[in-house]
């Protein structure tokens, strides 16, 4: 059956088509010479587990080749375009302003450049829903400060009525005690902007209390829930929706094997799961691929399938969503 997929937790710089990713890299003279495209892709596609902080080493070449206007806008288009056309339907892609600074761009700048690639997405599409989540930055690779993470509130703010859905806590969730954001969502709530964090994702089930307490309604990765009955009690009970990516959660050694992931046990004790792939280009998956590992290692089924897009419908932040609401809804009936 064909149903509209649901897509929340994917980060721009590491979600680039290769065709960029290559080409940006020839542009900056960074292929050596003699090095092929398909050399050179498969030289930066993880092909084995590394530490979460490791990870966010390999998106500093990633950030590094995406310092202007001009490719910020092309990759918001190129990935929307590839999204829509592999059965995405609804998709919050997010980035962080501030790690785009690096040749005179301002955090206000490469906002308006990635709206530029969905209106242009837009017009080919239109009935693509989607929006943008702006990610503040975990201090500890030093990618932020506290006045860029504050500075993102605000763009979240100017930019709500055009299709910017809210804001993220990304990064190193281990570099900074996540209760020292507390302040930045009081100030997000008080701008009336939404939110989800990272919590839960190399960090402990604690973490996850901390974001259920914020009462965001979703959290990035949430799996370490699984260690806390009490916060996975909480998860339930406060309706939240936890946005999960079971191969980056390997790949970034969160979870010992892929057949360790929580994701099943998760799900049966009734924890409303969003299926995403996180940063597909770094890992060399796509969103198909994660549906098979999940249907291959946890036996989800389609009507599974089609209820956790439901819920992750139900759980965006995007303005436009009700029509995927109603589709998958009919979706679900017909598998009944
Ligand atoms: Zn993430």
């Amino acid at each position: 059956m064909t149903y509209p997929k649901v897509e929340l937790h994917c980060h721009m710089d590491g979600a680039i088509p290769y065709r960029l990713f290559v080409k940006y890299c020839r542009e900056d003279g960074l292929v050596p010479e003699g090095v092929s495209d398909e050399q050179w892709i498969k030289d930066h596609v993880m092909t084995e587990t590394m530490s979460l902080s490791d990870c966010m080493g390999e998106f500093a070449l990633l950030t590094g080749i995406l310092q202007s206007a001009d490719r910020l806008e092309e990759l918001a288009f190129e990935l929307l375009k590839d999204m829509y056309e592999s059965g995405t339907k609804l998709v919050e892609l997010r980035f962080s302003p501030q790690s785009h600074l690096n040749e005179n761009l301002s955090m206000d700048e490469a906002v308006q450049a990635a709206l530029r690639g969905r209106k242009r997405a837009l017009e080919v599409y239109p009935d693509l829903v989607c929006g943008f989540l702006l990610c503040m930055m975990n201090f500890g690779l030093n990618l932020g400060t506290l006045e860029n993470n504050k500075a993102t509130i605000e763009l979240a703010a100017k930019y709500k009525d055009q299709s910017v859905v809210g804001i993220d806590l990304a990064g190193d969730e281990t570099a900074t005690p996540i209760e020292s954001y507390a302040p930045m969502f009081e100030y997000a709530r008080q701008l009336g902007v939404n939110y989800t964090i990272h919590a839960g994702e190399s960090g402990p089930a604690s973490n996850v209390m901390f974001a259920i307490s914020q009462k965001g309604g979703r959290i990035g990765h949430g799996i370490h829930s699984i260690e806390d009955e009490n916060v996975v009690n909480e998860l339930i009970r406060n309706n939240f929706l936890i946005e999960v990516s079971v191969t980056s959660n390997f790949f970034s050694r969160c979870v010992p094997s892929i057949a360790e992931h929580p994701i099943r046990k998760l799900w049966d004790k009734g924890v409303m799961i969003n299926i995403n792939t996180d940063d597909p280009e770094l890992m060399g998956i796509d969103l198909k691929h994660e549906y098979d590992v999940i249907a291959k290692n946890f036996g989800f089924t389609e009507r599974e399938f089609i209820l956790s897009n439901l819920y992750s419908a139900r759980a965006s932040f995007c303005e436009g969503r009700e029509k995927i609401i109603s589709e998958l809804t009919k979706a679900l009936k017909e598998c009944e």
